[in-house]
């Protein structure tokens, strides 16, 4: 059970066609929980319409509120977890009980997502991007792991290997886009399927 002394919150509103978004943080983890707001809060509803198709009925299929508990590392060493419902933290199930409906809850372990290499640096093409290139790969990478424990709360009865399987295709085009955008010549031309 998530235990909530010692931790902060933030609400997030991505906006028209998302969740409320309650972010739940450990204090003295501002710096990092403002970086993810500004991510799921500004960047996530101003994606191209064609990214996001793929994930329109996940969308649609959300609870009205989700809380993301925020942590640098899980102890089992995942990117995020869907809790499903019965397991989830005092907090959501409080939330739940004022609102008198079902709220979702994932989590996501900013430092695992940081160092995540779903694919091979040397699919890389990105010019000159350098560090900045760690910023991207951040931001696609939490986007593509939020979105893949929001199908998980959607759709809880969906297989693991098709939402990792969308979840991938959906980071590998928004690095892409993200890369272009920057004014690299691109990512992952050579689109063999992730491990
Ligand atoms: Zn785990
Ligand atoms: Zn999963």
């Amino acid at each position: 059970m998530e235990r909530l002394r010692g931790r902060e919150q933030i609400l997030v509103r991505p906006g028209e066609g998302f969740p409320l978004l309650l972010l739940t943080y450990p204090k003295g983890s501002a710096a990092a929980a403002q970086e993810i707001h500004s991510i799921l809060g500004r960047r996530l509803p101003r994606l191209p319409q064609r990214l996001l198709e793929p994930y329109r009925r996940v969308l649609a299929a959300l609870p009205a509120m989700v809380v993301v508990v925020l942590r640098p590392r899980n102890a089992c060493g995942c990117l995020g977890h869907f809790h499903p419902r019965g397991t989830e933290s005092r907090l959501a199930r409080r939330l739940a009980s004022d609102l008198g409906s079902y709220v979702g809850e994932v989590d996501l372990a900013w430092e695992e997502i940081r160092e995540w290499q779903p694919h091979p640096i040397s699919a890389l093409a990105a010019g000159d991007l350098g560090e900045r290139l760690d910023a991207l790969h951040f931001e696609a990478a939490l986007l593509a792991v939020f979105l893949h424990e929001l199908e998980h709360v959607a759709f809880p009865d969906r297989g693991e290997r098709d939402i990792r399987s969308a979840s991938n295709t959906f980071y590998l085009n928004l690095m892409h886009q993200l890369v272009a955008a920057e004014g690299g010549s691109g990512y992952g031309m050579d689109l063999s399927p992730p491990a």
